[in-house]
């Protein structure tokens, strides 16, 4: 079939024609018959999800697009970005890095925007201001309506994935915004926002009960001020005076919570200055380490009200669950474990897996380990401008592997070209594993054709292949390939669905 036309976005009726009439009549039947019976599924106890986005179902068409997933992926389940302002979930390719071998080889930044893929239905957002509006990427296409018949014929299961990825200009955004240290309104909405929690619920309970759904995958990759004022993540810049969240429902949280917020206040302007001195290099008396560690037995509000973002982050994913289970307590929800948690042993120490199994039917664990390589260097080289700054980088990579349970990973020069190996997938698998005591299931998420820097590791066929098979091993309940199929070379996903065929026959 030919390729849509990316510049004007497809209307509903053009998009259901060319991906239910011309894409199936281009398939053979008896490709089309093996992909869909039950028993080609590898094993029934796993689940072989993948993410993808509505714009790779408008220009490849909803029915080659499945076939292709469950032939050469052996996919069993669809996370289907359904509500996101972000690109790491949604439309094609990232600016700047080449397509894969499908879909539509032209960027797709004249039209991408963001929103609700599926239909707000206003009845369900009554108790909020925040009221995003339909993505307007493809016209008035509903893309879980469009591709719920075509998955469900094949026996697909279907799960709407939401992520907390906003733009400025949503209506309402500015109303719930968060408040940073100098007092400022920030892009971010505050999780302590009683609009916000509605919104979340409010969506989770519309896509629900609007359609037969098999659940929820919520993506919330946001830090605590703690950790965003010393950059400890990958990707982050170090943004210390811009820290959140200080406004008044977060000042009443506190309050609850006997935490005094004029000192928490304080000791992030003190944290500021540590981070600032540091970056430039004046080193305190007692050196880096010392210094922070002194700021945080002296002004003990620092982590209490980091806690307070934590805590709020996760009691919207309990109320999220218990909104789902209100529709129907077989839906599932799953909760999106972000990079950092493998690779900051400061955030480990936030994320108990035990905890978090109590609030969702499985986790989606990031051990995204191409990619990893890079990130994981970026986040060295940031804890090491700042509170490691003494020791050089190179050993407090080598510290940090012990720490974490790494095994025998690149020396930091050679990390980003390297990328982490298999075995980091194995280790961090068995951990997920072992932390939620069977409360949930573990889903690692898979790199697969994540974008990296130009010398940085790309993920070969071989090392989806091996990644896969890791996760596997070491005894996950399934895997989800990962960010979005509009990422992914096709061989990548073959290499994927060889994994898992061949792990299923041991
Ligand atoms: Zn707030």
């Amino acid at each position: 079939m030919e390729p849509n036309v990316p510049e004007t976005p497809m209307s509903r009726r053009k998009f259901i024609e060319t991906s239910s009439g011309v894409a199936v009549a281009a398939i053979a039947p008896s490709v089309l018959s093996q992909a869909a019976q039950p028993a080609d599924r590898p094993d029934k106890r796993k689940t072989i999800g993948i993410q993808i986005g509505a714009v790779s179902f408008v220009d490849e068409g909803t029915d080659k697009v499945l076939d292709l997933l469950q032939e050469r992926g052996a996919i069993d389940t669809i996370y289907l970005t359904t509500f996101t302002y972000g690109r790491g979930l949604s439309g094609r390719q990232i600016p700047g890095h080449p397509f894969p071998d499908h879909g539509v080889q032209e960027s797709d930044e004249s039209f991408f925007h963001g929103g609700n893929y599926a239909t707000p239905h206003p009845e369900f957002y009554r108790d909020t201001v925040l009221k995003p509006a339909h993505a307007p990427d493809h016209g008035d296409l509903d893309v879980v309506a469009a591709v719920l018949p075509a998955a469900k014929k094949r026996g697909l299961r279907v799960f709407c994935s939401i992520e907390d990825v906003f733009r400025s200009d949503v209506p309402g955004a500015k109303e719930v915004a968060e408040v940073d240290l100098q007092g400022r309104r920030a892009n971010t909405l505050c999780l302590c926002h009683g609009d916000v929690r509605a919104f979340w619920t409010g969506l989770a309970t519309d896509l629900c009960r609007s359609y037969d759904i098999d659940g929820i995958l919520f993506f919330n990759e946001r830090n605590g001020p703690l950790l965003n004022a010393l950059g400890a993540s990958h990707a982050q810049s170090i943004a210390s005076s811009r820290v959140t969240c200080f406004c008044e429902h977060h000042q009443r949280a506190a309050k609850e919570r006997g935490v005094d917020h004029q000192r928490a206040r304080q000791g992030f302007q003190k944290l500021d200055q540590f981070v600032q001195a540091a970056l430039q290099g004046r080193r305190p008396s007692d050196g880096y380490f010392v210094e922070f560690w002194r700021l945080l037995v002296e002004w003990p509000e620092i982590i209490a009200w980091d806690r307070l973002f934590d805590a709020a982050k996760h009691q919207v994913l309990a109320e999220v669950n218990a909104a789902v289970k209100r529709v129907r307590p077989g839906l599932q929800v799953g909760f999106h474990v972000e990079h950092v948690n493998s690779f900051n042993p400061l955030f480990r120490a936030t994320r108990s897996y035990a905890d978090l199994a109590t609030k969702a039917d499985f986790l989606k664990v990031v051990v995204y380990n191409n990619c990893g390589g890079e990130r994981y260097a970026n986040f060295i080289r940031n804890v090491g401008s700042t509170v490691f700054r003494d020791v050089p980088k190179g050993e407090l990579l080598r510290f940090n592997n012990h720490l974490l349970d790494y095994g025998d990973e690149a020396q930091l020069n050679e990390l980003a070209a390297a990328g982490l190996s298999p075995d980091y997938v194995y280790r961090e698998t068995r951990r997920a594993l072992a932390g939620v005591q069977g409360k949930c299931k573990v889903l690692p998420g898979i790199d697969v054709g994540i974008p990296t820097g130009k010398n940085s590791r790309k993920a070969s066929p071989d090392d989806t292949y091996a990644a896969v098979a890791a996760a596997l091993k070491a005894g996950a309940d399934g895997l989800i390939l990962s960010r979005k199929y509009s990422e992914m070379q096709l061989a990548n996903l073959a290499a994927a669905g060889r994994a898992v065929r061949e792990a299923a026959k041991r």
